[in-house]
């Protein structure tokens, strides 16, 4: 990585606690962050990242699985300055071959594997692997099933983190007559996944209000 050029300090507060951390951006790292914002890439917020970040620095899995690549953001945060391999899943043609391009410039190509694939059929590309982290961030209306397919390549000490839980606050928001009929769906898919997470047996989980809301559940 070149040496950071902007860096933007984050503070992420809830009730009792502020955490405050730095990310740093290199020229790369800005006009990727440029793109994203021109062309609507609903790339994750700077204090989920920072969170992301911490976990990982505290974690220090060895390998992620991240469902949702977009034009690799995330995935290139999460592999510099730690010595992680990602495995990453894009449907999306356009944004495969943006991510690509990005990989490569940051050269990061030799341990970020982006998969072109729905992720609801990519398991066997990556069903030899153990994941230490398992990053959720695609098709909000999917995650019940990203979270059942994946989970069964978590290593026992494994984590998973789902971004948009809270969906821009729609999630809390019960004024439904102001939602379109999908937007409605959504949302109702999200609360079944929140519940869904939070009833499940065999891991430890909370939501963040941290970014657009990040869930951690731990393997119990
Ligand atoms: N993680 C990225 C942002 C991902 S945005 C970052 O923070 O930088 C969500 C992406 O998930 C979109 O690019 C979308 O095309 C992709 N996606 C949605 N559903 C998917 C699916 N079922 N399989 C693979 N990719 C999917
Ligand atoms: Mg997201």
């Amino acid at each position: 990585m070149e040496d950071a050029k902007e860096i933007v300090t984050v503070n992420v507060e809830d009730a009792k606690a502020v955490v405050t951390n730095t990310l740093q951006f290199d020229d790369k790292l800005i006009k990727i962050r440029d793109y994203a914002k021109i062309n609507n890439v609903p790339i994750i917020k700077d204090d989920g990242m920072v969170f992301l970040k911490m976990l990982i620095d505290i974690k220090k899995p060895i390998n992620i699985l991240e469902i949702g690549t977009a034009i690799g953001y995330s995935s290139i945060m999460m592999a510099k300055d730690s010595n992680c391999n990602i495995y990453t899943i894009e449907r999306d043609e356009k944004m495969y071959n943006e991510a690509l391009k990005n990989i490569n410039e940051c050269k990061l190509n030799d341990r970020i594997n982006v998969i072109f694939k729905d992720a609801l059929e990519a398991f066997d590309d990556v069903k030899n692997i153990k994941f230490d982290l398992i990053f959720i961030d695609a098709a909000k209306a999917q995650y019940t099933k990203f979270f059942e397919i994946y989970t069964k390549l978590l290593n026992k000490d494994g984590m998973v983190v789902c971004d948009n839980m809270l969906f821009h606050g729609l999630v809390n928001d019960t004024n439904y007559e102001n939602m379109s009929r999908s937007l409605r769906g959504l949302v109702r898919k999200l609360k079944n996944f929140h519940e869904y997470l939070l009833n499940n047996e065999s891991y430890n989980s909370t939501i963040y209000d941290i970014g657009d809301g990040m869930a951690v559940s731990i393997l119990k």
